[in-house]
């Protein structure tokens, strides 16, 4: 069965050998010597000032994120699943909770962002989704950081790219937080987060909030390439893999754009087959479409074609199917997954089989027939 679900995704075979070694003790030097060089990695992955490694699924470091940088009131996108998270997060911890609610095909806009700011001056925090995998969609983080650094530089941005870190290059110059997770993008078992951090994000931490998730004791420790608690070495061990299996393969300049040519063929694939894509503003992790039959194309997927792709939540169980596109994937098994979609709709009765999916899948992935 191909794994196709936008997280988990898979775990190559060198990276599960790298991590199938006796349990390594955390306090050595020979588990500091695999962390130091697993932070060189991730610096060059986030490109922001400081990193830290945390043994939590990416919601610890979403929670994390927002109660050591929000001291008052959090603004919000609920353009879905985990935008919706982050509010309830704040409100678990007795902070104020400002959202801006949207269907989950829609981003949020540069202009309800500043007006929310304009309205609510206790704001000082804002939490948002570079890729909000509940339906695929592209928030234009980017541009609303540099909008409200340009209103207030001390309004902390922390940017949720779990799907998005290892997908696509992105902008750090105004974010001040930036999360990951192990079972997407890098294409891990689940288990870790790792938060890429500002230096004005770090004065804002000053000595930190919360206990495990308090990141000023993390950031002592960890310049130090130690962790303040028991490190997660085996996934330690398997993400340091994975980062060096991205540089064998030509960097990650060439994984970003071998995924946005992934992303392009995928889309171009499933639309040249009548289907449609939800998002207004697809995200490179995932193709998402909605369609009257998802339901059972997604049952055919498995059950014919042997492929495991995941589908909606809420009030779109049944009405969509997502795709993943993140991570090192073979160019024949993503041809299979377009093709496999094009054979259900043939068995739905829906349009005849004739390649077409795989014809345009090819042709843009390869480069040729145009
Ligand atoms: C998967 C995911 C998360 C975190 O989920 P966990 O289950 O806690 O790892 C957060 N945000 C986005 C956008 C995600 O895709």
């Amino acid at each position: 069965m191909l794994l196709f679900t936008p997280g988990p995704t898979p775990v190559s075979q060198n990276v599960r050998n790298a991590m199938s070694d006796e349990t390594m003790h955390h306090r050595t030097p020979e588990f500091e010597a695999i962390f130091e060089k697993t932070r060189k990695h991730l610096f060059n992955l986030f490109k922001t000032d400081e990193v830290v490694v945390i043994a939590s699924s990416g919601t610890g470091a979403m929670e994390s994120a927002v109660i050591n940088l929000c001291k008052n009131t959090l603004l919000s996108v609920n353009s879905g699943k985990f935008g919706e998270r982050f509010g309830k997060i704040a409100t678990a911890h007795g902070l104020k909770n400002v959202e801006i609610k949207n269907e989950w095909n829609t981003p949020v806009s540069v202009e309800a962002i500043v007006n929310a700011l304009k309205e609510n001056t206790n704001i000082d925090a804002i939490a948002i989704q570079i890729s909000e995998s509940a339906g695929g969609l592209r928030h234009p983080v980017e541009e609303i950081a540099k909008a409200v650094k340009a209103i207030n530089p001390k309004i902390m941005i922390i940017a949720d790219g779990i799907t998005a870190v290892g997908v696509e290059a992105i902008d750090v110059t105004n974010i001040d937080v930036l999360i990951a997770g192990s079972q997407k993008a890098l294409m891990l078992p689940p288990g870790l987060s790792i938060l890429g951090l500002s230096n004005a994000a770090i004065e804002t931490i000053g000595s930190g909030k919360g206990y495990y998730l308090n990141l000023s004791t993390e950031i002592k420790k960890q310049r130090q390439n130690t962790t303040a608690w028991t490190a997660a070495t085996t996934l330690t061990i398997g993400l340091l893999e994975v980062l060096k299996s991205i540089e064998a393969d030509g960097g990650i300049e060439k994984l970003y754009a071998d995924t946005a040519v992934r992303a392009n063929a995928v889309q171009s694939a499933l639309k040249a087959i009548g289907l449609h894509v939800y998002p207004q503003t697809p995200a490179k992790s995932m193709t998402t479409i909605d369609d009257e039959n998802a339901a059972e194309i997604r049952a055919l997927l498995k059950t014919d074609f042997d492929v495991n792709v995941a589908g909606g939540q809420d009030h779109l169980k049944g009405k969509i199917f997502r795709i993943n596109q993140m991570g090192l994937i073979s160019h024949y098994e993503m041809a299979w997954v377009v093709n496999a979609v094009e054979l259900s709709l043939a068995k739905l009765g829906r349009r005849p089989y004739d390649g077409t999916a795989n014809k345009i899948f090819n042709e843009i992935t390869f480069g040729i027939g145009k």
